[in-house]
């Protein structure tokens, strides 16, 4: 008898991806496409199971026989309970207000069908495969163009009474902060310490006289690679962006540190590569807050499920609670 298979979609604005992953956590072979927002939500549900399809067939697996059932992380709000879509920003074309996507996408197969956010996703992979494995209790937090957590307690991802719990880009780190989240509130973490931020970050700092060796006609076009790159040419702009991204998730981390007391954090996201000078300092700040309020060891980890780590958690997800 062939091996039972998951299946994990992974739905962002920008790339759809589809997977059949392994019970441990491996990826067995994947399809990506860049055009699903042109559809309209019916066309996107039905894009789904002609990728999932097409992997099928490329792999000479019968739906019903193999397929454990369909996982998608979706980057958004949702009522999970009800599977539907409250509202996103990251599909500019298609509205997905209210949409019930997980029975869209369910009228299609046989087997089950789960959707949850991305961020949740992605966290119970790494809770599985990942930097996660061994602990009951994880935090996640993925620092990307935006930022978002994933609470693994007791081995299962808590997510409030709506779908929404673990929110936390949105969390207020900076009251008298001149900088706009997306959310209509001044100093969210993601206001000061999300790809999203950089140019206006960037802004405020040359503007405050902050000298750069870098060339920066335009500074809307500036993400967390244009840092990176400026890091390692030894740019005293980026450095200095860098440090204070750190300090801000630093005060997140020891945040998520007192409210849930975890034996682990882990860290993922885009951002995480500007590399040992940024994870570094966020665990000196985390730990110069905590002081003397820590009283057993914490592991502050990087994330090990890398570039399919949203497929994998998306399949992941039928893995909860089992
Ligand atoms: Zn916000």
């Amino acid at each position: 008898m062939k091996e039972q298979l998951l299946c994990g979609v992974d739905l962002g604005g920008t790339k759809l991806s589809v997977g059949l992953v392994r019970l441990d956590g491996s990826l067995v072979d994947k399809v990506v496409a860049y055009d699903h927002t042109k559809n309209n939500e019916a066309g996107l549900c039905a894009q789904i199971r002609d990728m999932v399809h097409q992997l099928l067939t490329r792999r000479r697996i019968e739906e019903r026989a193999l397929l454990r059932g369909v996982g998608i992380g979706f980057a958004g709000h949702l009522r999970f309970d009800e599977g539907v879509v409250i509202t996103t920003s990251n599909f500019p074309l298609l509205k997905m207000k209210n949409f019930p996507i997980r029975r869209m996408v369910q009228s299609h197969f046989q087997v089950p069908v789960i959707v949850d956010n991305d961020a949740n996703a992605q966290s119970y992979a790494e809770f599985l495969f990942g930097a996660g494995a061994g602990y009951d209790t994880m935090i996640f937090l993925t620092v990307s163009t935006g930022i978002g957590a994933g609470l693994v307690l007791n081995r299962r991802i808590y997510r409030g009474m709506t779908g929404t719990a673990g929110e936390f880009g949105h969390t207020i780190v900076n009251p008298h902060s001149d900088i706009r989240c997306g959310c209509g509130n001044y100093g969210c973490l993601m206001s000061h310490a999300s790809g999203l931020a950089l140019p206006q970050v960037v802004r405020k700092k040359l503007e405050q006289g902050e000298k750069s060796e870098l060339t920066i006609d335009d500074t809307t076009r500036i993400n967390g690679e244009f840092i990176k790159a400026g890091l390692d040419a030894g740019d005293p702009l980026c450095r200095s962006v860098v440090l204070e991204y750190a300090d801000y998730i630093g005060i997140g981390i020891y945040n998520l540190f007192q409210i849930f007391n975890p034996p682990v954090i882990v860290l993922g996201g885009g951002l995480m590569s500007w590399g040992p000078l940024y994870f570094d300092r966020i665990k000196e700040k985390f730990y110069s807050l905590a002081g003397d309020m820590l009283y057993d060891p914490i592991e502050i980890a990087l994330a090990k499920t890398g570039r399919d780590a949203g497929l994998i958690g998306a399949a992941s997800l039928l893995l909860e609670g089992q």
